[in-house]
């Protein structure tokens, strides 16, 4: 793609942080890993960061962590990457969709009562995009039916919901930095919470269920190699400082796409403006208005990727996906709000470097092909 729709933005920090830990003895479990950790926990303001390989090894060590059991049931968003229910289902916990509100995307508060049943156990809640989930409304819910939180603040570093960072809002938190996410490891995720047993645990399973006092062949739980090597960890440490110029920037780039996009009567933009914190923008997303086709919009984004311009559609509702629908059904119909929603979303490119006239291009190129979609 001449303009992809994301791109990591790496400075020679990162790479001469990267060698350093290349000439040093201690490539995994070592200061710099316990540094990203600390910094994280400090950027959070939690009291533990556990550092793990990836967004999902994350999510999945929440679901270990909180000790939930085969039957229980979480309540969750169809509307997320399909990483959200994957990690209940490797525990052989049943993912209980509930529909999302269609200004913000994200889960629908007002629904999520209804959807509550004698093994609910747990809220995972998403922040959709960088855009807090409604947590007042949410919290006090759980704690009325005592159920644990668990935010996927995969897509949200930096965001903050009534002077709290998310992440930080729940009994546990994930942030995770993919390439495509605001801050970059490579691969990479980290657990943030205030809970030493959540904590405790979620570092003995990363690394073959040690703990921290066991040699190095001892085993107390069922662990996995979740480990986040210091080579990681080493630009996780460098992008973290650059994280608000990063949010900044990101503002900035959506805030443009909005002025270019302006006055469109057949799109809906996103909403800049925030009442309840502070967004961290991870992707811009406009939506088509209701009188255009799912086919409309595929259309447009193909015809936006055959001149060099990345698009996508985000997401695709979990509850749709191939593997869902073979194993649990065809519930196409139950969730009405994500799936109208993700027939007419397109991703634009997003990332710190795009430059002004890649914008204006942008802009452009998907004006003058909502025209033509219009006349098809
Ligand atoms: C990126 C992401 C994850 C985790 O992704 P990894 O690729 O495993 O790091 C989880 N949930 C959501 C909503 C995400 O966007």
């Amino acid at each position: 793609m001449r303009i992809p729709l994301s791109a990591p933005d790496i400075s020679e920090a990162e790479i001469e942080a990267v060698v350093e830990v290349l000439r040093s003895p201690r490539l995994s479990l070592g200061p710099k890993l316990t540094e990203f950790e600390k910094n994280v926990a400090a950027y959070a303001k939690t009291k533990h960061a556990v550092a793990v390989n990836s967004g999902t090894s994350g999510l999945h060590l929440c679901v270990r962590a909180l000790e939930l059991k085969p039957g229980d049931e979480v309540i969750t968003t169809p509307f997320s990457f399909v990483a959200s229910a994957n990690v209940l289902l490797y525990e052989n916990v049943i993912p209980v969709f509930v529909d999302i509100d269609p200004n913000t995307l994200n889960i629908d508060p007002e629904k999520i009562e209804a959807a509550i049943t004698p093994r609910t156990k747990a809220i995972m809640v998403v922040h959709v995009f960088g855009r807090p989930s409604p947590m007042r409304e949410i919290v006090e819910i759980a704690e009325r039916y005592d159920l644990k939180i668990i935010e996927d603040a995969c897509e949200a570093i930096g965001a903050e919901y009534e002077n709290r960072k998310v992440g930080s809002l729940g009994d546990a938190g994930v942030f995770a930095f993919y390439p495509n996410k605001q801050i970059t490891t490579g691969e990479g995720g980290i657990v943030v919470t205030d809970d030493d047993a959540i904590a405790e645990k979620a570092a003995m399973l990363r690394n073959q269920g040690r703990d921290a006092k066991s040699d190095w062949f001892e085993h107390i739980e069922l662990g996995y190699n979740y480990r986040l090597s210091d080579i990681n960890c080493a630009v996780g440490v460098e992008q973290l400082k650059r994280l608000e110029f990063i949010l900044r920037r990101r503002e900035e780039i959506a805030g443009k796409y909005n002025e270019g996009l302006a006055d469109n009567p057949h799109l809906v933009l996103p909403k800049i403006d925030f009442r309840d914190g502070r967004l961290s923008w991870f992707v811009y997303v406009v939506r088509l208005r209701e009188n255009f086709t799912r086919a409309r919009r595929d259309s447009i984004v193909v015809e936006m990727n055959r001149r060099g311009i990345g698009a996508g559609r985000y997401f695709a509702p979990i509850h749709q996906q191939p593997f869902y629908v073979k194993n649990y059904g065809d519930r196409t119909g139950d969730f009405p709000i994500a799936e109208r929603a993700a027939e007419r979303v397109i991703a634009l490119p997003f990332f710190n470097r795009l430059a002004d006239a890649q914008i204006d291009e942008v802009c452009e190129t998907l004006r003058a092909l909502i025209e033509t979609a219009q006349l098809a």
